[in-house]
């Protein structure tokens, strides 16, 4: 499973770290940190970032495969 993040839409508030903290966390700028850009989420990961795809509020996280 792969997920596109569009930077330009996260509005930083963190709904997805809360749900994913494996996958999704923010720096001291409160700008996203994707730890797996470019490649697969790990199996016991991927119900979390499913969950937190479906969490964002802007709709910035998308699975794509
Ligand atoms: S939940 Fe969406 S808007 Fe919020 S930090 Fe995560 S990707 Fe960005």
């Amino acid at each position: 499973m792969k997920i596109s993040v569009d930077y330009a839409r996260c509005e930083g508030h963190g709904l997805c770290a809360d749900q994913a903290p494996h996958v999704f966390s923010l720096d001291g700028e409160a700008e996203l940190i994707y730890r797996f850009d470019g490649a697969d989420v790990p199996d016991e990961h991927r119900s979390a970032a499913r969950t937190a795809v479906n969490v964002c509020p802007v709709a910035a996280l998308r699975v794509v495969s």
